[in-house]
């Protein structure tokens, strides 16, 4: 299944630490983390599990030795040989110090080009019990930045232009205030009015937007803490593969001209069966991320300041569509 000696450095984040690996499929990502998102994704899926469907599929936790502390299976071995190399060849700052690491479904699977959106929720971005420096640190972020005034702040954003992806680092999302942060949903939906007609393009942000709504409704339901969680909304950045996706390939009837006869459907519908063993092709996929400082908190009520940004996010999408249907 994992082929450790093929995991190499995942280049594709929209945002957050170094260290994240892929396997070779791209199908994997294995993500350093701490104690506490090992933990968390362990538990959602075993008490919440309408939840874990919208997180990225979780595959299981490696356990990584010390070199005092040999591993003992070879497939955490050869892991921490791999990331050990990783780590010589990536020194460039801000890898978390861990021995544990999580296996990913890797939500950039099966995209041509996939435009990514890393979207940081919560008004507050801590827990009480943060060390005071830490807690004014990420207060003064909050008040600076769309964080405070709407519960999310774009952390990190990269976008196909055609030839290469456009990359944004946190500093971009950090500029926008609520009045102009809609500036950075138009850039990063950009290619959805390129590629599509303007109702299609509307379709598919209604399709986005009511991703979203379903984590919202559930933790509008559950009772949990999630600071500084992500909403990672991926979508199909070539513009010829969206166009494919979108209005042609799946939706054929729609565009025949004459019924289609019984062997065609019958053949359609063994393609689809074929593809239900995989994930079909999809022009979009809209996941909850970063749960290293998250918990189910039974006793405390939902989670508002997670829910407010969401909430915050769906209003932006609504904007856009009233901009492409107005
Ligand atoms: P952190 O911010 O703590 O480093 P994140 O979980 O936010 O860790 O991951 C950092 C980045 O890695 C995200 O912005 C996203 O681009 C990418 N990423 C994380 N998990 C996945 C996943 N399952 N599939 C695809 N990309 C992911
Ligand atoms: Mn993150």
């Amino acid at each position: 299944q994992l082929d450790p000696s093929t995991l190499k450095a995942f280049e594709n984040a929209a945002a957050g630490h170094d260290g994240v690996l892929s396997d070779s499929t791209g199908e994997l990502l294995v993500k350093p983390c701490t104690d506490a998102e090992a933990d968390f994704y362990q538990q959602t899926l075993q008490d919440h599990p309408d939840f874990a469907e919208l997180m990225p599929t979780f595959m299981g936790t490696l356990h990584l030795g010390t070199s005092a502390q040999v591993a003992e299976s070879t497939v955490v071995q050869d892991f921490v040989h791999t990331s050990q190399v990783q780590r010589n060849q990536r020194s460039h700052g801000g890898k978390i110090a861990t021995e544990t690491a999580i296996v990913l479904e890797n939500l950039e699977h099966g995209f041509s080009k996939p435009n990514v959106l890393d979207l940081k929720l919560g008004t507050t971005l801590y827990a009480d019990g943060t060390a005071p420096e830490k807690a004014q640190r990420l207060d003064k972020v909050a008040s600076e930045t769309t964080s405070g005034s709407l519960g999310f702040r774009i952390t990190g954003m990269k976008v196909w232009n055609g030839e290469s992806f456009d990359k944004y680092d946190k500093l971009y999302g950090r500029g926008f205030n609520a009045e102009t942060v809609k500036d950075g949903f138009a850039t990063f939906f950009s290619g959805l009015s390129v590629a599509l007609k303007q109702d299609e393009a509307a379709e598919l942000l209604e399709t986005i937007e009511a991703e979203i709504a379903k984590a919202r409704n559930a933790l509008e339901r559950l009772e949990s803490r999630m600071y500084r969680a992500s909403l990672l909304i991926v979508y199909e950045g070539d513009n010829a593969a969206l166009r494919t996706l979108v209005g042609g390939v799946y939706k054929t009837p729609r565009l025949q001209e004459k019924a289609p006869t019984r062997s065609e459907v019958q053949q359609s519908e063994d393609e689809e069966d074929e593809e239900d063993e995989d994930e079909p092709p999809t022009a979009y996929r809209v996941k909850m991320i970063d749960f290293a400082h998250a918990a189910w908190t039974p006793g405390q009520g939902k989670d508002e300041n997670t829910i407010t940004g969401l909430k915050n996010i769906e209003k932006q999408i609504d904007m856009l569509i009233a901009r492409l249907t107005a």
